[in-house]
């Protein structure tokens, strides 16, 4: 490996909310992409939202019909990982969040991509030294953290692990850069930085809902005018899903085991009852397909209203 190695050839395994966007960014930008899943349905769909999502920035003026139409033309995608691997200069793991799984996709990616290939992981809470064991280059392991939606949010959270290399970190500065990211390079430890601080926030609203201090609207309407946040905490914990957070919280707690860390109560009950936020309707608030309206979940109602 060397600096300034080209980079032209990008495989993307996991199709799913981020595999999608990372795809789409890197189609735009003129790299050759495959896109690589085990469902053949999680594929069909993410060509469809690419395209979606493409069609809406030709609409915003944001890049020309051609620029498209090349862009998807520069995108495949393959249920096969061990051919979709075989040439690619830079991987990106975006699979589900689950450490045995990432461990096997990386065993697989390290024995079928060329051995200068780098191989990076969107994880958000997994230790990249710890995926980088199940291969012989952990030298070339490093952590590509985007940020949901991918096209639009332009930072870039680097990790390295303790065996990466500076010629590969460079690289992946390099090569967000050409991308249109803001890359920012961290050290691998739980949470890593983004969701480390992001995750005791949220935690730490969860816990004022729970100590009876204020409602649900109270903490998010007092982060958002108050701090000029987008959107409050306990919103954007329904967004991001209870049980995501709950088990960032969980990696975050048990690898520092610092007490401070630990998840609310009243967020590992929610996730108990089976309130996961936005996905399945019902967190802090209700969350309907047909309703505009923020509506409280009546649960959190009574004792503030
Ligand atoms: P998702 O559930 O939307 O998609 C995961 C995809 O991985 C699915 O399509 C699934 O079929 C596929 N998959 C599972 N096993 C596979 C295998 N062996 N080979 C190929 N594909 C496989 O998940 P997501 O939200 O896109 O998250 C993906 C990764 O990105 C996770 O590590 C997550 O922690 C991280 N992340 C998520 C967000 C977010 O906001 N969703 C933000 C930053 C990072």
């Amino acid at each position: 490996m060397r600096k300034n190695q080209r980079m032209n050839n990008i495989t993307v395994i996991g199709a799913g909310t981020m595999g999608n966007g990372i795809a789409h960014v890197f189609a735009q930008y003129g790299y050759q992409v495959i896109l690589c899943d085990i469902s053949q349905t999680a594929l069909d769909k993410a060509l469809v939202t690419i395209e979606k999502n493409m069609g809406r920035m030709v609409e915003k003026q944001k890049i020309s019909e051609q620029s498209k139409r090349d862009a998807l033309g520069r995108l495949t995608t393959s249920t096969e990982l061990s051919s979709a691997v075989s040439k690619a200069d830079l991987v990106i793991e975006a699979a589900t969040e689950n450490l045995d799984l990432k461990l096997k996709i990386f065993a697989q990616i390290d024995q079928f991509s060329p051995e200068n290939a780098i191989l990076a992981t969107n994880t958000s809470s997994i230790s990249i030294t710890k995926i980088a064991s199940a291969t012989k280059r952990p030298e070339k392991v490093i952590g590509m953290h985007f940020m949901n939606p991918v096209p639009v949010i332009r930072l870039v959270e680097v990790i390295r692990g303790f065996s990466t290399s500076n010629e590969v970190c460079e690289l992946i500065f390099e090569i967000s850069k050409k991308i249109d990211k803001v890359p920012v390079e961290v050290k691998d430890y739980p949470g890593f930085v983004a969701n480390r601080l992001l995750m005791a926030m949220l935690n730490e609203a969860i816990h004022t809902l729970y100590d009876g201090i204020c409602g649900v609207e109270e903490i998010d309407t007092i982060m958002k005018l108050g701090m000029t946040h987008q959107m409050g905490p306990l919103l954007l914990a329904d967004f991001i899903g209870l049980d995501v957070c709950l088990s960032i919280m969980k990696v975050i707690h048990e690898g520092f085991g610092n007490p401070k860390y630990a998840p609310s109560p009243l967020l590992i009950n929610m996730v108990n009852a089976g309130l996961l936020g936005v996905k399945n309707g019902s967190g802090f608030y209700l969350h309907s397909k047909d309703s505009k309206e923020l509506v409280v979940n009546p649960k959190f109602l009574s004792r503030f209203s």
